[in-house]
């Protein structure tokens, strides 16, 4: 007789339960677990249920006990947080008659989101400050200087200008790493990128010859991308700029952009400084650079190949890179081609 008056409503619940799409699990007046579904069992890292009775389940994790234990106190609802250190939950615990359901939620996602914006802010402040207070430190010096020293005045003007210009680009290339993370789905043309290469080498001649390498395009006449021009261009710029500034003298830069079968590659191959294997999976990261120093005199952001990275994803494109240290580096981009627009 007991055990009818238990089962009866014990599937009655785990029907309940079961039928819920988030994760939940409800829990007797002693802390037993009567009922869990597929999505709890998951997010807890709970061995799969045999379908008779959650009796054999238990809970473990401290915070959601400490939840269940203060609801059944006050009988009002009580939401935590709670994390295994991989995972973030957050999970609301409320009375139901005189059991316990505990609804919970994955917030992982959100909570990498929300640390990466916390970094980005940190970083940026940071990368900010340093020219800012340089601005700041020559304009004084200058202002002593033009009265007793005016021969030193052309060159801390020098100086306050590559910081100025220093200053500009920082708050350019954050402003377009803004641009492509937070606008929505892309309007696409049909882009000349074997074009837009050849502009793009032709504006960074004087770049490459005061470095030293020589950079040519070797492209087809027409090579048509499905994309946002603007995009496009920003994407072979930073490339190409890289490639003049991590080279060394005599060194040389090479465009490459060919149709394939179903997309377009463009290909950034230079002779210079390399990059070491374990930097290789970290330079798409937001000022991540190998070389600070080097980066800095070469007028770098950080910020290059993240923006190169997120306007290629954008295009639902990808990008690769092999380097050998001493000997070069090639980036290989494929993005979708004009075709492309009449497939979507
Ligand atoms: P930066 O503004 O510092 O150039 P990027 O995001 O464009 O920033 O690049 C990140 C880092 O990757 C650079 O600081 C540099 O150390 C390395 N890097 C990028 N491109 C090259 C390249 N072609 N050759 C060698 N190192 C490179």
């Amino acid at each position: 007789m007991t055990d009818r008056v238990s089962d009866e409503p014990r599937s009655w619940r785990r029907e309940l339960v079961d039928s819920m799409v988030d994760a939940a699990m409800l829990l007797s007046s002693d802390g037993r677990v009567l009922a869990v579904n597929g999505a709890a069992r998951d997010l807890l890292s709970m061995p799969a249920g045999d379908g008779a009775s959650g009796s054999r389940d238990s809970l473990t994790d401290p915070e959601l006990l400490r939840a269940v234990a203060e609801v059944r106190r006050t009988a009002a609802p009580v939401t935590v947080d709670t994390s295994d250190g991989n995972r973030y939950l957050r999970a609301s615990a409320s009375m139901v008659s005189d059991e316990t359901l505990l609804l919970i939620s994955d917030r992982t996602q959100e909570k990498r989101v929300e640390e990466l914006r916390r970094d980005f802010v940190v970083n940026a402040s940071h990368e900010l400050k340093t020219p800012v207070t340089s601005i700041q430190t020559l304009a004084e010096a200058l202002t002593v200087v033009v009265h007793e020293q005016p021969e030193r005045v052309p060159a801390l003007v020098a100086r306050l200008s590559d910081e100025a210009e220093r200053l500009a680009a920082l708050v350019h290339d954050l402003l377009d790493l803004r641009r492509l993370e937070e606008r929505g789905p892309l309007e696409r043309e049909p882009v000349d990128l074997a074009e837009l290469a050849r502009q793009v080498v032709g504006s960074q001649v004087g770049r490459a010859e005061a470095a030293g390498v020589e950079v040519w395009v070797e492209a087809p006449d027409h090579v048509l991308v499905a994309g946002v021009a603007g995009d496009l261009e920003v994407i072979v710029k930073n490339l190409v700029v890289n490639a003049i500034k991590y080279n060394q003298v005599g060194g040389t830069a090479q465009v490459r952009v060919r149709p394939r079968e179903r997309d377009v590659e463009l290909v950034v191959e230079d002779t210079g400084i390399g990059i070491p294997q374990p930097d290789l999976p970290r330079i798409f990261e937001r000022f991540y650079r190998v070389d600070t120093a080097r980066s800095r005199e070469t007028g770098g952001t950080g910020l290059g190949l993240s923006i190169v990275r997120h306007a290629v994803e954008h295009h639902g494109g990808s990008i690769q890179v092999e380097s050998c240290l001493g000997e070069g580096s090639t980036f290989t981009v494929r993005l979708p081609g004009e075709r492309d627009l009449g497939d979507a």
